[in-house]
């Protein structure tokens, strides 16, 4: 019988494309149909209902009882006119992924049963936490976690196959209120910049009532056959290719990028973008990234809650319909040695209810003040907390990834172009202590040399880690598994924190001195640049010398998970989330070990699954061909034929040679492997992110030769090129 790899390549290459009944209607007449949007809350709930709740998703209020049980009534109407049977509170834990957990509507009353939903199972629902990471944060007599609706992302159903479940978006509470989860404190971080920025927003327009952060995420993903995937453990198991050598046809012709999509893949993308649609998924763009089987969508952007939500929900479609097309995605962020990884960009702004997005230049001298105000308050942040940045995208895979000349270095800087460089340096320039009356001038100045600047004029630098790119900046950092929640909350958080200081450094100022208003924001603004600049970068940020260039200015290079996630529990920078009262102490240090154990688990698997793969698959298919060589040469030394013998004897040398490293290698690895059991958390990460790192690169040398030298007819993995290239 054929081994394993060629029976799934056998499998793979006989597959069918999978026909995609997307009735032929326009996306406008279906998206967000399974939502319990605007059109069904205006359809199904009672004028005060419906007001409730959009002053809740407007300033975070709470939602009064008996409005909750109104609303649960008419949410179970209109879900149940659906053909929903169940419910669930659905949530995002700290594992990264989401989860639900199903109750039915069906209550039993005598000997038949209604369906039935009450505001209680709306607003809380008590769940077992213990299953679920809390860092410490739960004691073991108290494992109860709570989940509370979150009225600022609406209720949605979920279609499988003929099942139908409404899901309602909650956060996840520890019985003493302490968050289990990701998104209640991005809620507090939304809620404390909103506030923030309102204040300073008001030093220009007074007419805007409300502020809120955007994001538009970009997700990246591979695609590819099932069989392939199940064929290879350590995808299975890890989502990434342990060994498996280079192509010879990478991704260096550039024929991918762009290309037109392979039918099996675009027949998944159609259905992956209609159940998208259906559930208020604002999809945009489809196509091909860079690497092969590598594939990248972006929706239009939102309110940042919904947008994570939505993020999450589609990570959650996409490994579901693609498994519908017999492909399996893989999110890891690094999943082939030598091809491009997949990240997650958020692009990120402040918008008004009045309509404005806050990071647009403007087109009177005040607005662009107040763009500038904005520009230079987020530079400075993230000069302080770039470090906190850092750490919120730390992650095993995202450490492969982060600087192999494709994603930016572990090293934050902000790129804004050589026009905006230009206009800071003028602020610079004309603002000091002795002429600070002629603020008005000097806006009036700036202004002038602002209007150039469109969208499409910035210039684009896709090495930055932190770019501004015309409207918005874009955060390109993130791996593409992680929960943007994270990396949100920070940004969120440290952005909010800065426009405080920033608002009461100004109102003192003016006291003091009785500045005039403007003159006194350009005097602060002034200052921020003179203490930011150093974070600001225009070059190649994937150089050599960038690296060099960045240690002199005295920026942080944390080039491995564990110092990064180091940041999130360290003394220094524990007071911006205390302070504004987006995580407590306890908080932080229950994500800190919770991302720490979560990096070791990952090395722990792939060095297990490293070994097996080693000893079970590779070598005795290696140690196959050798004894198929020793016979070659035994017969060529018999028949005398010296020469052909001479070069047989050195291929089998250099195939020994291979044999016997990653035999040795391999045990070693193993037994430091298991010795680790012994140390402290932080101690495995460390022995892990260097130490094991580097035998798994050894390991892997031996083996990828022996994959070029081996027959192929024995070798027991799929290859680079198969995996890459059979859709
Ligand atoms: P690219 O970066 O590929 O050139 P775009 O600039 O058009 O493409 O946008 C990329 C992403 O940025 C999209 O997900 C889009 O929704 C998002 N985006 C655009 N404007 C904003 C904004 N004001 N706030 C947040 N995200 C935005
Ligand atoms: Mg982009």
């Amino acid at each position: 019988m054929d081994n394993f790899r060629f029976q799934a390549l056998a499998m793979a290459m006989s597959r069918q494309k999978i026909r995609v009944e997307t009735v032929g209607q326009r996306i406008s007449e279906y998206f967000g149909c399974n939502v319990f949007n605007e059109e069904a809350m205006r359809k199904f709930l009672s004028a005060e209902a419906y007001l409730s709740i959009r002053n809740s998703i407007e300033t975070g209020s709470k939602i009064e009882r008996s409005i909750a049980d109104q609303v649960a009534a008419s949410m179970q109407a209109w879900a149940i006119s659906k053909g929903a049977t169940h419910f669930t509170h659905w949530f995002q834990p700290l594992t990264g992924s989401t989860a639900e957990k199903h109750d039915t509507f069906f209550m039993l009353t005598g000997s038949k049963g209604i369906e039935s939903f009450s505001g209680d199972a709306l607003v809380q629902q008590e769940s077992d936490a213990s299953s679920f990471p809390s860092g410490g944060i739960r004691s073991t007599f108290e494992a109860r976690g709570y989940t509370a609706w979150d009225p600022s992302s609406p209720a949605f159903i979920m279609e499988i196959d003929s099942g139908k479940t409404l899901c309602i978006p909650t956060i996840f509470v520890s019985y003493n209120g302490e968050a289990l989860d990701y998104k209640a404190p991005l809620l507090k971080s939304i809620h404390m910049l909103s506030s923030a920025a309102l204040n300073v927003c008001h030093y220009f327009d007074k007419h805007v009532n409300r502020v809120y952060p955007t994001l538009g995420w970009e997700q990246e993903y591979f695609l590819l056959d099932e069989a392939l995937f199940y064929a290879r453990p350590d995808l299975l198991a890890t989502g990434r290719t342990l060994i498996g050598h280079a192509s010879a046809r990478g991704h260096q012709l550039d024929f991918h990028y762009f290309g037109s999509i392979p039918e099996r893949i675009y027949a998944c993308m159609l259905e992956l973008e209609y159940e998208s649609f259906k559930l208020g998924i604002p999809l945009k763009t489809r196509h091909n990234e860079v690497a092969p089987g590598q594939f990248e969508c972006a929706p239009i952007f939102e309110e940042m809650n919904l947008s994570v939500d939505h993020n999450q929900l589609f990570m959650d479609l996409l490994e579901r319909i693609a498994i519908r097309h017999k492909l399996r995605v893989l999110l890891h962020e690094k999943p082939f040695m030598g091809i491009n990884g997949s990240g997650k960009h958020c692009n990120w702004s402040l918008a008004t209810d009045t309509g404005r997005n806050l990071l647009a230049p403007g087109t009177t001298p005040r607005k662009n003040l107040l763009f500038l105000t904005f520009f230079i308050n987020i530079i400075k942040a993230v000069h302080e907390y770039a470090d906190l940045l850092m750490a919120s995208c730390a992650s095993a895979g995202n450490e492969y990834r982060l600087g192999s000349n494709e994603a930016p270095p572990p090293i934050i800087s902000v790129f804004i172009g050589s026009h905006l460089t230009r206009v800071l340096d003028e602020i610079e320039e004309r603002v000091h202590k002795g002429a600070i009356d002629e603020g008005t001038d000097i806006r009036m100045e700036i202004h002038k040399m602002i209007p150039d600047l469109m969208k499409d004029n910035t210039d684009r630098n896709r090495t930055s880690p932190f770019a501004f790119t015309g409207n918005k900046f874009e955060l390109r950092i993130a791996g593409a598994s992680t929960n943007c929640a994270l990396p949100m909350t920070v940004l969120n958080t440290i952005v909010g924190n800065q426009l405080r200081l920033f608002k009461e450094e100004v109102d003192s100022l003016r006291e003091e001195t009785e500045e005039k208003k403007d003159a006194a924001i350009l005097q602060v603004l002034k200052r921020y640049i003179d203490e930011s600049k150093k974070v600001l970068f225009e070059g190649d940020n994937y150089s050599e010398e960038w690296k060099e260039e960045a240690k002199k200015r005295g920026l942080s290079n944390l080039a491995t998970a564990p110092e990064a996630l180091d940041m999130l529990a360290s003394k220094k920078y524990r007071a911006v989330f205390t302070a504004n009262e987006v995580l407590s102490v306890k908080e932080l240090n229950a994500r800190y070990d919770i991302l720490l154990e979560q990096y070791n688990q990952r090395f722990q698997t792939e060095s297990r699954i490293l070994e097996d793969i080693i000893l079970n698959q590779v070598l005795p298919a290696a140690l196959q061909y050798q004894k198929r060589m020793a016979e070659t040469l035994l017969s060529l030394q018999q028949l005398g034929m010296k020469r052909e013998a001479e070069s047989q004897q050195a291929l089998f040398t250099k195939l020994s040679e291979h044999i016997m490293a990653l035999k040795e290698e391999t045990i070693q690895m193993a037994e430091e492997a298991k010795s680790l059991d012994a140390l402290s958390p932080r101690e495995r990460a460390e022995a892990y992110s260097r130490r094991i790192r580097s035998r798994f690169e050894k390991i892997r040398h031996h083996a990828d030769r022996l994959e070029l030298l081996v027959d192929d007819a024995l070798w027991p993995l799929p290859k680079y090129r198969e995996l890459l290239f059979i859709r």
